[in-house]
């Protein structure tokens, strides 16, 4: 399929400002359009965060917008099990007939909803009212909850809120120590480097803690190459010496925390050698840099997915915020504790209500309280609103089963790639009743379904995004989108007139839909009650909490205290447990996974770019030298990755920037290259965050090279029997 999709540009001659549609940096660009159609993109030096960088994924990203794999009709699977092209009613009809016939069935509950962290604020709000109110359904989750979950549970027990960066990204320049765990800027987001890069040209100093000598790790004064899953161990390490040393802040514990006694004496048995057993981290480098945070006047402590996505994701995310208040950190001036975000809108995604257990504004769905404010909004009967539901791989895991979802939306999400234990979750989506997709390509999630909606994309939208720093800002429409294809927003409002429910979803533009969202976030944790699009415009957009119309909104938080009970922040003491399973004789190795610069997430939009392909063309296990020499593997060679539930083949990448005891695969692709065929969907007991950072793995030479897929993965996705 070669052809050329019409794009129709909101002309402008400088170009549409709006934002990069992948990760949670959101850098401004601007797009603009040739005499001959072409889409060009340049970074926005006017926007604060990103002042005009961008990484080659947002330079290539109008590729997606043209590209000939674009869906452009709705398909619908026939009785031959083939999906075919329909019309837009014939799709929704078939939808709501699904619909409608499992609930008289199996009850209202047995229809479920699966959103995204890429959606905007808008559809995310109106996803969840969509499954509240119209479905009536207490079984709504997202992707986000693979990505933020841990950060986010942590931060609320601790600090009574949840908002990935408290403080403006450019604090981070002026840090003069840094301690950043799991987390690899420098191919996630690259341009937020420039902060880093200015903190270390000022004398600031970084410490890097990741199994992996990563491109963020190489830049840094000292890299701690700890062993997968002992995060906590080394933190808790680390202020055990700050305590034996004299060097936290007392006033501060006495004045602004609760709990540090019970801390102090969890971290006493977490004495320098102890910990360098567990962690693989010598000691002279754990007091090293105990005393480099001990001394500095400024300190910033960060986080990312290597430390949260664990089965003891909270807890180390938890020993990491004890660290911070116990020197002293969190409120002062470029210091504090702060998550790096990952999806796009990981942060708006997760505050309005597209999580099973909640409602818009970061409010708990077990609150009355916050149930009769949103049933005030949504202008129905409180009792009406379902309970919890199932989080995402719980949701997941019970589909097609007795008690569990049978029909299925998902939007915004492709779970067939980015869900742990593969396997599982394909045979629990070929068991659904029914399943319909709403995606701008075929993914791999859209080829196993009954009914596919085809999507408008990031430019050609409006609405809003929340970056990484809690600062909301404006997606911009630059250009309509193909012709046959529609905007989720009017879709979710379709589907819930054709479901008897539209007197609830009437609105006649998306700012109509934001104007409710602040309503709905009105008094909530997360209050966008004071943002609106025009401000959004003048200030280069705002951070929430903004509770009216004459708030400046709140660049940083917890200067005066925190939105806990007692206005103290809450230490919770940490114990080191081991990850849900470790290397035995069967399977001799740690697997951890990741990012890699050129691909995003489940990879269905960046395979799809030539550019990017061409970079980064096929997945690469990673293998420390004297491990391949004792598997009698080498550089290049063909090898079979086997843990307890499935099992992977890639090229082999030998390199001395992995530890002896671990393998280290890319997720971004599919079919037999995907690495979540191999991952644990052991969950953290509070986030309910699959464990995708560690597990036992077996590796295993091929004695073909036809075993590997050559081709991206995009290719093998196109199979639409289900
Ligand atoms: Fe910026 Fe992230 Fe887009 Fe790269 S992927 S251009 S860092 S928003």
């Amino acid at each position: 399929m070669t052809r050329e999709l019409k794009l129709t540009a909101v002309p402008s001659p400088e170009g549409t400002a709006t934002h990069c549609p992948y990760c949670a940096f959101q850098c401004g660009m601007a797009l603009s359009w040739d005499d001959a159609g072409d889409c060009h993109i340049v970074g926005n030096p006017a926007f604060p965060v990103n002042r005009g960088a961008l990484c080659v994924k947002g330079w290539t990203a109008a590729a997606t917008l043209r590209h000939p794999e674009r869906l452009t009709t709705p398909l619908v699977r026939d009785h031959s099990g083939k999906l075919r092209a329909a019309s837009w009613d014939a799709a929704l009809d078939r939808m709501v007939r699904a619909f409608r016939s499992v609930q008289q069935q199996y009850g209202n509950d047995a229809v479920g909803v699966f959103g995204g962290g890429s959606l905007t604020n808008e559809k995310s709000y109106l996803l969840g009212k969509f499954a509240r109110v119209a479905l009536r359904t207490a079984n709504i989750d997202y992707n986000g909850r693979f990505c933020m979950s841990s950060a986010a549970a942590a931060g609320i027990r601790s600090f009574g809120i949840d908002r990935g960066l408290p403080f403006p990204v450019d604090d981070i320049a002026g840090a003069e120590a840094i301690l950043l765990v799991g987390d690899n800027p420098a191919e996630t987001m690259p341009p937020i480097m420039q902060y880093f890069d200015a903190q270390r040209a000022s004398g600031g100093r970084l410490v890097v803690a990741d199994p992996r000598l990563t491109p963020t790790a190489q830049r840094a004064d000292l890299h701690l190459r700890l062993m997968p899953g002992t995060d906590a161990a080394l933190v808790n390490g680390l202020l055990h010496i700050l305590i034996r040393d004299g060097m936290v802040d007392t006033d501060y514990l006495a004045q602004r925390t609760e709990g540090f006694e019970r801390v102090k004496a969890s971290v006493t048995t977490y004495w320098p050698e102890r910990v360098e057993r567990i962690t693989g981290v010598p000691e002279a480098e754990l007091t090293r840099t105990a005393h480099l945070l001990g001394t500095a006047e400024s300190v910033m402590i960060l986080t990312g997915r290597g430390a949260e996505q664990q089965s003891q994701g909270v807890n180390n995310v938890s020993a990491c915020i004890n660290l911070a208040l116990a020197l002293g950190l969190v409120g002062r001036a470029n210091s504090g504790y702060g998550c790096l975000t990952g999806q796009g809108n990981g942060q708006g995604g997760r505050e309005h209500g597209q999580k099973a257990d909640q409602l818009p504004g970061y409010r708990r769905i077990d609150d009355p309280a916050a149930r009769r404010h949103v049933a005030g909004v949504w202008g129905v009967d409180e009792a009406l609103i379902p309970g919890p539901g199932r989080s995402a791989y719980e949701l997941l895991d019970s589909l097609g089963q007795d008690d569990g979802v049978r029909a299925l939306l998902v939007m915004g999400s492709n779970v067939a790639v980015s869900a742990p234990h593969l396997n599982n979750v394909a045979e629990r989506l070929g068991s659904l009743d029914f399943l319909a997709v709403a995606d701008f390509f075929l993914s791999e999630t859209a080829a196993l379904a009954d009914v596919v909606l085809p999507s408008a994309q990031w430019a050609e939208e409006e609405g809003t995004m929340t970056n990484l720093e809690g600062r909301v800002i404006r997606r911009r429409k630059a250009c309509g989108p193909p012709d046959g294809v529609r905007d989720d927003i009017s879709v979710i409002c379709e589907l819930a007139r054709r479901l008897g429910a539209g007197s609830h979803f009437e609105y006649g533009n998306v700012e109509e839909v934001f104007d409710e969202l602040r309503r709905a976030s009105a008094g909530g944790p997360a209050d966008y009650s004071g943002i609106t699009y025009a401000r959004i415009e003048d200030n280069d957009g705002v951070f929430w909490p903004c509770p009216d119309d004459g708030h400046p909104g709140t660049p940083r938080l917890f200067a005066d205290g925190f939105p806990t009970a007692s206005g103290r922040a809450r230490m919770f003491p940490v114990r080191h447990e081991e990850p849900a399973e470790t290397p035995d004789d069967e399977f001799p190795l740690y697997l951890t996974t990741g990012r890699n610069l050129s691909q995003y997430q489940s990879g269905s939009q960046t395979r799809r770019i030539a550019e990017l392909a061409e970079i980064s063309p096929a997945p690469l296990a990673e293998l420390h030298p004297s491990t391949a020499r004792r598997y009698g593997l080498s550089d290049g060679a063909a090898v079979r990755l086997i843990t307890r539930r499935g099992q992977a083949d890639f090229r082999l990448k030998v390199t001395r920037g992995i530890r002896e005891d671990t393998v280290f695969v890319p997720f971004h692709w599919a079919g037999k290259q995907a690495a979540n065929r191999l991952t644990n969907p052991a969950l953290d007991p509070t986030s309910r965050m699959p464990e995708f950072k560690v597990c036992a793995v077996r590796i295993e030479g091929l004695e073909t090279l036809d075993a590997i897929d050559q081709q991206t993965g995009t290719h093998s996705t196109t199979t639409t029997e289900r």
